[in-house]
């Protein structure tokens, strides 16, 4: 190519910014600048035959220029203005150096001479300016000799850089450049193969490097790299074969290198993507493989040892066919996939479940059964007379769809127990669910599997527990379910309840009916009013009033004592509470319906003896027995000859009296110092009433809580203000009502209870009244304090004190009539625990006495009352001096 061009010796110049042309290279560039259309124009567009131009380079005036030669020349929006004049510097590279404010222009010394190959003219709308495509093919180097504006372009009078003939023939033959080629074409080789490997080209590219000179080909190789314009100007720049193709061998090294880091990246990338691909499939072959051979691997196991189960579990038709379904689901899915887990705890569930399995049923002996409830429990002869009725009726008809059995009482009067002996009474198991709390209808129902996390509720839970389907299961607490937001647990409980729903009870997490109908349900709950009435009406409620200091007394004698010991592994012979400090527990420790607290004490108690009874073990206890024993070894060992050494013991000790020096003999008992001494010093005394009512504005009343019956101060209070009343310790409005209405009965009748002289003076007359009931933090509310709260106003306008051994309970009304009120068993249990000696009483509540026992009736005066001047006649010491008044 270059050897049959002659280059002109003057070249129109096209600056090339940043860029260089390299001989071989072809390339398109859009010309838009007046000065590069102008010079299109005319020297390529307007000459017939397509002439040549020379390209070179431009650096930027801001990128550092001080390590290569440049020509500066002036620039501006005229060039023909300027002259330019060559330089020609004492360095090969000339220098062309002309300034102006605006721009230096850092011109290469060295450029190619290039030839159009194609050329197109574009008109730009709607400027109508003219732009041009050119597309070049760089040809050969040149130099620039001077650079000269012509009209508005450049113009440079150059030397061609190019080897003659004979200077080409006598390179050849030196042998540096005939070992620099040969590395540069195995080089260049080599790049090739990568890259028709590559692209899958074929061997056709191969042939460039057997018909085109050497030289030239490494200007074409590098003018394909994306290389620097540093580097792209060094190759310019190699005008000597030698150094050429040195450079281009780099060049191209260094191009290949990259090529081969670049793949192994891909590779490696590729490879990590597939990772998980190729595992699915190595399982898949290793599972078929596996098959072949007749050789399940451990997870396979697992899901057959699932599958034999579930098919052992004894599950209805409809349910085992949709287990059935998710286990096909199940083996689909790989361990490590998302669900599978789940899955297979939802299956494990569905195999433990007990769907048939059921404790045998015992032929239920009613005689035993009532043997057993009499051992456990002392008293409750009622209920456990009902008890054997409800037995009895499922002997009889084992069917049967009786109503579940409801114990209702304060804690620790044995609801739970009772309901575990009717469990051992049927043989069955036993199970406890506790409800206190539960506001979530979830709870009970469970959550659908497609919530994170979801569980089976409670019930199902329990029944896989208990793995059984005829269990007992105590619903505890049910009084004690509330319902907001997240449903309503007693409508779920509605469903297990009822005889006709429980058959079909669909937990939410399990999604299959489960029959229920074989369960027994009994219920245990404080107090009856929370209970919805739709759930109160599928349940018969035995009520379990709580227990006077006589039957405490005899509980803890045979049933709680006894039990105690067992628990701390002492026996009566190591440990006697007597029946006295049992008593004193009883009242001056606990005040409770029932006998959780006095259990609790009295297992304090058996906690510390168990702490001495231990320490003394220690002691090596020489009972006569063991005497015998070491007298017997003593005289073995002499007769084999062994020596032994002997305790000299005093003349004249008894035998007696050795052993016992060595031996506790006697059993620990309990007495007041020790009591107070574990128990610390007693709680309750039966002189509080007395200490609280020594002022008058007290006065004493009995109230009904979840704990059973309670005695409740009243405080009343006068002091200057305007006739406002106020009250205090969380009161509901029930009972701020009754204060109101016991204000006003007493302001009223201010005159004829003769606490003022006149009816027209009025009692709140400069003052206010507060009104308190202590424990404040207590919530409390009720129409039962009525009486309590005149009897407490009365005494404080006559400054007069209460009886501190009465108690009262009863609603009054605005005209003063007392009205029953509920409860009565619990309260008058209270007053008797509370050592309190008369009760005033409603007397429409005189019936419900029946239910006491008689032997808190015989330590009590019930006082009937039947109007407010009943109850104050009794509640003041000397009666009521101010009847004789009354007008009514
Ligand atoms: P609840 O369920 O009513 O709160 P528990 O059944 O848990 O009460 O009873 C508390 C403790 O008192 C238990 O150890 C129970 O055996 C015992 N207990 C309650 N009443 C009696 C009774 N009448 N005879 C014997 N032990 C009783």
């Amino acid at each position: 190519m270059a050897e049959s061009i002659e280059l002109p010796s003057r070249l129109a110049i096209l600056p090339f910014r940043n860029k260089v042309l390299l001989p071989g290279a072809i390339i398109r560039i859009r010309c838009t600048s007046s000065s590069s259309v102008k010079l299109v124009e005319q020297e390529l567009w307007q000459k017939e035959e397509k002439g040549l131009i020379g390209i070179l380079p431009v650096r930027d005036s801001a990128e550092n220029v001080s390590a290569s030669p440049v020509i500066a020349q002036g620039g501006g929006t005229d060039p023909i203005e300027r002259s330019s004049k060559l330089h020609t510097g004492s360095s090969e590279s000339p220098k062309l150096v002309e300034r102006n404010h605006q721009e230096v222009i850092h011109w290469h010394p060295r450029g190619v001479a290039a030839r159009a190959l194609h050329l197109s003219r574009g008109v730009e709308k709607p400027s109508g300016r003219v732009t041009y495509m050119v597309v070049l093919e760089g040809l050969c180097r040149f130099s620039v000799q001077d650079l000269s504006t012509r009209g508005t372009y450049y113009t440079a009078r150059i030397t061609p850089l190019e080897m003659t003939k004979a200077g080409m023939e006598l390179v050849e033959q030196d042998p540096d450049f005939i070992s620099l080629s040969r590395h540069f074409k195995a080089t260049a080789m080599e790049l090739m193969s990568v890259l028709e490997q590559k692209q899958k080209t074929g061997g056709r590219t191969k042939v460039l490097l057997e018909t085109i000179p050497l030289h030239k080909l490494a200007d074409i190789f590098v003018a394909s790299f994306e290389i620097s314009f540093e580097e792209q100007l060094s190759m310019l720049d190699s005008v000597d074969l030698k150094v050429r193709l040195s450079k281009a061998t780099e060049l191209v090294e260094r191009h290949l290198q990259s090529i081969h880091v670049a793949e192994k990246i891909t590779q490696k990338v590729e490879g990590q993507l597939s990772k998980s691909q190729k595992e699915f499939l190595l399982r898949q072959q290793m599972r078929a493989i596996k098959e072949e051979l007749g050789d399940n691997d451990d997870d396979e196991d697992d899901l057959t040892a699932l599958e034999s189960k579930m098919q052992n579990a004894g599950m209805p038709s409809n349910v085992w066919k949709h287990a059935q379904r998710e286990l096909r689901r199940l083996k689909k899915l790989q361990p490590q996939q998302p669900g599978y887990n789940s899955l297979r705890v939802y299956l494990e569930l569905l195999a433990d479940l007990p769907w048939q399995k059921a404790s045998e049923e015992l032929e239920l002996d009613l005689k035993a059964a009532k043997e057993r409830l009499d051992t456990d429990h002392y008293g409750l002869v009622k209920v456990k007379q009902r008890i054997i009725e409800y037995l009895a009726v499922r002997k009889l008809k084992p069917d049967a769809r009786g109503p579940v059995l409801c114990f209702v009482g304060p804690p620790g009067v044995g609801k739970t127990s009772l309901a575990s002996s009717i469990a051992a009474a049927l043989g069955r198991k036993f199970m406890r669910i506790s409800l206190g709390g539960v506001k979530d209808e979830a709870d009970i129902r469970g959550h659908r599997r497609t919530y994170i996390g979801s569980m089976p509720g409670r019930l199902i839970d329990g029944l896989k527990r208990v793995a059984v389907c005829n269990p007992v299961i105590l619903l505890d607490e049910i009084d004690k379910t509330g319902s907001d937001v997240r449903g309503d647990p007693a409508s779920a409980l509605l469903e297990v309840l009822d005889p006709e729903q429980n058959k079909t009870f669909n937990d939410h997490y399990l999604n299959v009916p489960f029959d229920l109908s074989k369960v027994v349900f009994v219920a245990t709950a404080n107090k009856m009013q929370p209970i919805p009435p739709a759930l109160l009406d599928r349940m018969e409620v035995i009520e379990l009033p709580g227990y006077t200091p006589e039957e405490k007394l005899k509980i803890a004698m045979r049933h709680l004592i006894p039990r105690v010991l067992d628990q701390h592994g002492l026996s009566s012979d190591s440990l006697q509470i007597p029946e006295e400090i049992v008593k004193i527990v009883i009242q001056e420790y606990t005040r409770e319906a029932g006998v959780r607290n006095l259990e609790r004490n009295l297992a304090a108690l058996a906690r510390a003896a168990a702490v001495k009874v231990a320490e003394q073990d220690q002691i090596v206890p020489l009972s006569q027995d063991m005497h015998r024993l070491a007298s017997q070894v003593v005289e073995n060992s002499l007769a084999g000859g062994a020596e032994v050494e002997m305790e000299v013991l005093p003349v004249g000790v008894s035998q007696h009296e050795i052993s016992s020096t060595f031996t506790i003999s006697s059993p620990l008992v309990v007495d007041e110092e020790m009591l107070e001494k574990v128990l610390g010093p007693p709680k309750f005394d039966d002189k509080e009433a007395a200490e609280r009512v020594v002022t008058p504005g007290v006065s004493v009343g009995l109230v009904w809580t979840t704990l059973g019956g309670e005695v409740q101060f009243v405080e009343a209070s006068a002091m200057v203000g305007k006739g406002e009343l106020h009250l205090t310790g969380q009161l509901g409005d029930v009972i701020k009502e009754s204060a109101q209405i016991a204000l006003t009965w007493v302001r009223s009748r201010a005159a004829d209870l003769r606490l003022a002289s006149t009816e027209e003076i009025n009692l709140l007359h400069g003052r206010d009244i507060h009104i308190h009931f202590p424990a404040g933090a207590v919530p409390k509310d009720g129409p039962s304090a009525g009486i309590t709260l005149v009897t407490a106003l009365v005494s404080l306008f006559s400054q007069r004190t209460v009886r501190a051994d009465t108690a009262m309970t009863g609603e009054m009304t605005l005209r003063g009539l007392v009205l029953p009120i509920g409860g009565t068993k619990d309260k008058v249990l209270a007053a008797h625990r509370y050592g309190i000696k008369r009760v005033i009483l409603p007397e429409r509540n005189l019936k419900d006495l029946a239910e006491v026992p008689s032997a808190v009736l015989a330590n009590l005066e019930i006082i009937p009352a039947k109007r407010m001047e009943d109850v104050l006649e009794h509640a003041f010491d000397g009666g009521c001096p101010w009847r004789q008044h009354s007008k009514l």
